[in-house]
């Protein structure tokens, strides 16, 4: 389950426009695990890991998206690259045998960064109903 001090965050968080770490990981300006990076996207090693692979994908450009609930029809090109993205990562991690992937959305998602994100978990057997 989800340690209570990241839900605490998720639910102090304040949604907002603005720039979150996710931009400092994107420019360099602190350090990330980079799995995978084009010009549309970066993926990287969550700090915080709730299973032995637990990688995040996110778009280069927010364009709005601080999460899914603000997705417009003009998202759906890089929303759907994602996704891609995500499966071609997975099988680089070797996750032959299934994975989870989860979108956060606002308080009651546990969202803590306002930046568009997949989670991509695996490497253990996950559980369903999700904490
Ligand atoms: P959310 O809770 O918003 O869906 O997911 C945000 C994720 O970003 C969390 O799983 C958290 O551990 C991760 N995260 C937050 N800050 C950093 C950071 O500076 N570096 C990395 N690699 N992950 C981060």
């Amino acid at each position: 389950p989800m340690a209570s001090s990241e839900k605490d965050a998720a639910l102090a968080a304040t949604p907002s426009d603005g720039p979150t770490i996710f931009d400092k990981i994107i420019r360099k300006e602190i350090p990330a695990k980079v799995v995978y990076e084009d010009d549309k996207v970066l993926a990287f090693r969550d700090v915080s890991p709730q299973a032995p692979k637990h990688i995040v994908i996110i778009p280069k450009l927010k364009d709005g998206l601080t999460g899914i609930s603000k997705a417009e029809e003009r998202h759906t090109e890089i929303l759907g690259y994602m996704l891609y993205v995500t499966k071609l990562i997975a099988k680089q991690e070797g996750l032959n045998d299934g994975f989870r992937i989860v979108i956060n959305d606002g308080p009651k998602g546990c969202q803590s960064v306002f930046h568009l994100h997949i989670h991509l978990l695996g490497g253990r057997q996950m559980n369903w109903p999700p904490g």
